[in-house]
């Protein structure tokens, strides 16, 4: 008789989460079992609660977050060891044989699999992951603050790097990864430009307290035009507004896995070499690279941490906007 575990499980699109309990996961082979510590909520689990991404495993426990403990190996895992404090991310599988595993591009793997998506994922207190995607932490941060760094951080990164080398860099929307992407900007001697909705003092103090050079309103024009914009917001109707912010030969890049449909735009303000393009997903590359650089920067998340069982409420603040930094549900053994 195994023991129990708690967990908070989407069994039908569009309805909250359900408090279940369920017998502890056994990992297969190449597997690990990861006491849960803390997993970051994120925007990408609205999109799947919604019912905006095609065909989640159902049930489905969400979370692509996590930050545990090694708890128990399956066979033939020999790279991590019990007792190791590992984070869990949104890459879960890939094959390794399809022309862009084979390319160094498995964020575009054709047998991907997505951890919290097609694979349970972290609002639990025990989940089971593939020992070559899961990754050892820096030990400067705490669990709670670590787990934004699994999301937000990596594929906030990969969306920086795609921005090509910007002077100066918008970012549209200044959620969970703005707030770490601003950082890692500003630590790379970038000017940050950043686009919060109309009157969103709380967004914009924010962003200044993390050294932006300016803040304004979504659709506001900035003091000189940008090198470089990305947009974390999931509002396609911001694709022509940072157009129209990015100089002749500018980088706008789509930093989200969902998006409401893009109005249509004259070509003249993609003209001139403007470059529009999307991020989909991480490399194991970039988790290393990014989780190295992290500390060496002094990035700091800024978080709020909330039980488990509160896991609806925490999406629901998501959407509404309430949360400065990202929530992080913890799972402690009572609850
Ligand atoms: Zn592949
Ligand atoms: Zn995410």
């Amino acid at each position: 008789m195994g023991a129990i575990l708690k967990a908070m499980v989407l069994t039908t699109i569009g309805s909250p989460l359900e408090f279940e309990e369920r017998p502890e996961p056994v990992p297969g082979a190449g597997q690990i079992r990861v006491r849960v510590e803390a997993c970051g909520v994120c925007r990408t689990d609205l999109h799947v609660v919604d019912g905006e991404l095609p065909n989640p495993k159902l049930p489905l426990v969400p979370g692509h977050e996590i930050v545990g403990i090694v708890e128990a190996l399956g066979e033939s895992v020999a790279t991590l060891a019990l007792g190791t404090r590992v984070g869990v991310p949104w890459l879960g599988h890939t094959d390794g044989t399809c022309p862009y595993c084979r390319n160094g591009e498995e964020n575009l793997c054709d047998e991907a699999r997505f951890t919290g998506y097609q694979i349970d994922g972290g609002y639990a207190q025990y989940t089971v992951a593939d020992a070559r995607y899961a990754f050892k932490l820096p030990e400067v941060y705490s669990d709670a603050e670590a787990a934004p760094l699994l999301c937000a951080g990596l594929i906030g990164y990969r969306s920086l790097k795609l921005a090509g080398d910007p002077h100066r860099l918008g970012i549209y929307g200044f959620g969970a990864a703005a707030h770490i992407i601003a950082q890692v900007a500003r630590a790379q001697s970038r000017e940050v430009y950043a686009f919060t909705q109309q009157g969103d003092r709380q967004a914009q103090d924010f962003a200044l307290s993390l050294g932006a050079v300016w803040v304004g309103g979504s659709d506001a024009t900035p003091p000189q035009a940008l090198d470089a914009a990305i947009i974390f917001a999931p509002v396609g109707a911001l694709v022509p507004a940072a157009l129209r912010a990015v100089r002749k030969g500018g980088v706008v890049v789509c930093g989200g896995i969902h998006m409401s449909d893009i109005p249509s735009f004259p070509y003249d303000i993609l003209w001139e070499e403007r470059v529009l393009r999307s991020v989909a997903n991480l490399t194991r590359a970039d988790a290393r690279e990014f989780l190295a650089l992290a500390p060496k920067l002094s990035v700091k998340t800024s978080v709020t941490p909330m039980p488990l069982a509160a896991a609806n409420e925490a999406l629901e603040r998501l959407r509404r906007g309430e949360l400065t930094g990202a929530a992080v549900l913890i799972a402690t053994p009572g609850a």
